[in-house]
């Protein structure tokens, strides 16, 4: 199918690895020209630079912390007139709900709810003057149903949650979809990073926990960031201008839920 993007500009967040380089692939193998972004400068590059041989886009960087307000800045300034916003940031440390002090919320709430609503607010306006936009926050399946080591990634996340239901109302009548991805286990460096330290405290092998978690999902094995970037591609493409709003979950059937 062709997604009708080819030529459009994107900026993908936090897309070095894992699902947010899954989303600017996906988008690059449709003709999106794509600004990059990432906190560590060398892998950010190696990547821009597989991307740019594999599919011949145009591709900018921007090595910043997109948590902070000058990481933000500079973002901003690259992207100011992308067509496609795709928000991503790490994701908060796990523990447990005594472990976490006012710090700690503000950092979660910087990376997974602030940095992707202060890059709204400054791009939203351009593409409504378009009259045309799509915007794809990646949050987490925690949104929907709370993961209990990840209290601070279930709170920032239902916050944005929040902010999306009433926006993406008020900028569809121009042309502009803001929807969010929520991903399940998928493989990428952070679940591997997870496992090892769950299994470290279980005290059993890393190569056991996993087995044990991935079994426990009716698909038998986790999401690969591949799956995730086509799915995000859907979502910015030409025929996604009536999905609005919407929380999309891809966890492989792991929330055992009827609707
Ligand atoms: P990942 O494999 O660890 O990749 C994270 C990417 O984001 C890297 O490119 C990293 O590069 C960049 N990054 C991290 N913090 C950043 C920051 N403050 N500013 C700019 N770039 C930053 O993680 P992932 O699995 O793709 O996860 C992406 C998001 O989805 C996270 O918020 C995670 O919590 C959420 N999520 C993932 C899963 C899963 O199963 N994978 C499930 C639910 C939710 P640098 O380190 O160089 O900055």
């Amino acid at each position: 199918m062709d997604l009708g993007i080819k030529g459009k500009k994107a900026l993908v967040c936090a897309s070095s690895k894992g699902l947010g380089r899954g989303c600017a692939e996906a988008l690059a193998a449709e003709g999106v020209d794509l600004v990059l972004n990432a906190r560590t400068a060398e892998t950010l590059e190696a990547t821009a630079a597989e991307i740019r041989a594999k599919y011949g886009v145009t591709v900018t960087t921007v090595a910043a912390d997109i948590a902070s307000a000058e990481g933000q800045a500079a973002v901003i300034e690259t992207a100011k007139n992308v067509d496609i916003l795709v928000n991503n940031a790490g994701g908060p440390p796990a523990g447990k709900w005594t472990d976490w002090d006012r710090e700690d919320f503000i950092a979660a709430l910087d990376a997974n709810m602030l940095a992707p609503i202060a890059l709204m607010k400054a791009l939203l306006p351009q593409m409504m003057d378009k009259g045309w936009g799509r915007v794809v926050n990646i949050t987490s399946r925690s949104v929907k149903a709370p993961i209990a080591a990840l209290g601070l990634s279930n709170s920032a996340r239902a916050g944005l949650t929040g902010y999306v239901a009433g926006t993406a109302r008020q900028v569809a009548p121009k042309g502009v979809t803001i929807n969010n991805l929520l991903p399940g286990n998928h493989d990428t460096d952070r679940i591997r990073g997870m496992d090892k330290k769950m299994s470290a405290a279980q005290g059993v092998p890393v190569e056991e926990y996993t087995a044990a978690r991935v079994a426990q999902n009716p698909t038998g094995r986790d999401g690969t960031a591949e799956e995730f970037g086509a799915a995000c591609a859907f979502l910015c493409s030409q025929h996604a201008g009536y999905i609005v709003g919407q929380n999309i979950l891809l966890d492989g059937g792991m929330l055992n839920a009827t609707l």
